[in-house]
């Protein structure tokens, strides 16, 4: 069923300022809205006030310092597609957004939304996690940085207030000599959601591994790949899941030897 159009309310935000103003007013913010527009059309979008902040150009960027390589939350998975540095330094940044979606969804959405939408089955966070990524959280009030490890805390429950804009994603650059790996399986190789997403680091004996589908967060791996507790769902099931899981470590392992 789709929704009742003048039951919602959608302004554009002038600036940050005036979009971290209305946050702390009860507006929720729509980026790219491929995530949002997607419950609208179901009649499944709750809330009702909303704040774009696609035009706000101080988020739209990627900034490259001795440290960091650091991009605005409106990043679209084309610019990330497009960036050298990431390409160099990051590749899982830019194979996750290549198997993001199609075109479309590539030029409209958003890492920042792709983070906050919080999706298990999303494909840039197993990617953020195995770099180590920060998340900057700002309100009207104040700014803070927070490790990604830590911001995803249950199923769509993240480390952010109501009245807090995802600003920026900083990924530290010290993943120089590294052996990259990322693994989407999906249902068919684009358009699809994952049933299981593997990010992979390598350098000698130490390792950095992160799993997308595998729980109601995405996870970095701490021990064993026995440890991922996958689900039963309409895309796949638990045993299949976990049979996959386990293989791609075995091709990671292989590949990267
Ligand atoms: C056809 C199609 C295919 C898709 N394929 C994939 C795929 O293969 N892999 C995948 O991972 N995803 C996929 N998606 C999902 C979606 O495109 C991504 O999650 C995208 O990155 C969402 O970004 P957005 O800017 O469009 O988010 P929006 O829809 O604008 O927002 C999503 C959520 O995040 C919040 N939000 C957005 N930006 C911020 C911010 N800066 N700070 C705080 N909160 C914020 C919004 O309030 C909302 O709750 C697909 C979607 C569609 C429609």
């Amino acid at each position: 069923m789709r929704a009742h159009v003048p039951a919602y309310e959608l302004i554009a935000a002038r600036d940050l300022l005036h979009a971290l103003a209305m946050l702390s007013e009860g507006y929720r913010p729509i980026a790219g809205g491929t995530d949002v527009m997607v419950l609208f059309e179901a009649g499944k979008l709750d809330h009702k006030k909303w704040i774009s902040i696609r035009a706000i150009p101080e988020l739209r960027y990627i900034d490259v310092d001795p440290d960091y390589v650091t991009l605005g939350a409106l990043t679209s998975y084309t610019d990330v597609r497009r960036s050298a540095i990431l390409a160099a330094e990051f590749p899982l940044m830019a194979e996750a957004a290549a198997l993001t979606g199609g075109i479309a969804t590539q030029n409209r959405g958003t890492i920042g939304g792709n983070i906050v939408n919080a999706s298990p089955a999303a494909d840039t966070p197993p990617a953020l996690l195995v770099y180590d990524a920060e998340v900057e959280l700002a309100s009207s009030i104040a700014s803070r940085w927070v490790a990604y490890r830590q911001f995803h805390q249950g199923y769509k429950v993240m480390d952010l207030a109501a009245d807090e804009l995802l600003t920026r994603i900083r990924l530290p650059r010290r993943f120089d000599g590294w052996k990259h790996f990322y693994r989407k399986v999906g249902t068919r190789r684009a358009q699809a959601i994952s049933k299981v997403c593997f990010a992979g680091l390598r350098l000698g004996d130490e390792t950095r591994v992160a799993l997308g589908s595998v729980g109601p967060i995405p996870m970095l791996l701490e021990g064993e790949i026995s440890a991922i507790t996958p689900i039963d769902d309409v895309r796949s099931t638990a045993r299949y899941r976990m049979q996959v899981a386990k293989n791609l470590m075995e091709e990671f392992l292989h590949v990267t030897s």
